[in-house]
């Protein structure tokens, strides 16, 4: 069956299955050894598979863990070398950013080049330049719905009313697996699964609607 993406702004993805009843789960600035793996354990004990947007950095530190990431059944994504902003980054700098990312990613990476190639730029910011050079390579997924978890402002009470607030058919979602944002994502989380299975939602990785 073919896919039908929503595309708002060029190649851009904001959102996916309109026509569907499914959330598509996301995680932007792990891995790191702290956060990320009670996220899986948390995604596991669900069944659900979700779409990791990693900065490349962490994988350098880590590449273990994002391998443990990728044999667990999760997609993975590209979300630059260090974060960077591409709107405050010359081309050449940003490309070689994602490059490096793409380059540890394939290497480490048990589907190898052959994986769907996703990326995230950082903060959603990037140049039009940059946009038209990338989107021949990658899919670029922003989001749906920010949840704002790394907002020390916000409780966890909060960040989920956000969730519930904003979900709908085909929701791309932004959790992170970050120091930042552990606090309130990791409480949050299994309360907004519960609450996306109860609305009769079916979480997915985003790979996997790409490549049916
Ligand atoms: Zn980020």
């Amino acid at each position: 069956m073919p896919t039908i993406i929503q595309r708002l702004y060029g190649g851009v993805v904001w959102r996916l299955t309109p026509q569907e009843k499914n959330i598509f789960l996301t995680f932007d600035d792990g891995p790191i050894p702290q956060v990320t793996p009670q996220v899986l354990d948390i995604l596991d004990s669900y069944q659900i598979k979700a779409t990791f947007f990693m900065v490349g950095d962490n994988i350098r530190k880590y590449p273990d863990l994002m391998q443990e990431v990728a044999k667990r059944g999760h997609a993975i994504g590209n979300h630059t070398f260090n974060h960077l902003k591409g709107i405050k980054t010359s081309n050449k700098e940003y490309f070689d950013s994602i490059k490096k990312t793409d380059l540890l990613i394939d290497q480490l990476h048990p589907k190898g080049q052959n994986r769907l190639h996703l990326l995230r730029p950082p903060y959603g910011k990037i140049k039009f330049s940059q946009k038209r050079v990338l989107e021949k390579s990658y899919n670029i997924i922003l989001w749906d719905i920010i949840t704002h978890d790394y907002d020390k402002n916000l409780s966890p009470q909060q960040v989920l009313e956000i969730v519930k607030k904003y979900s709908r058919n085909g929701s791309i979602v932004v959790f992170h697996d970050s120091l930042k944002a552990q606090g309130n994502m990791l409480q949050v989380l299994p309360k907004a699964i519960d609450f996306w299975h109860s609305e009769g939602y079916q979480i997915k990785p985003i790979e996997h609607i790409a490549n049916c």
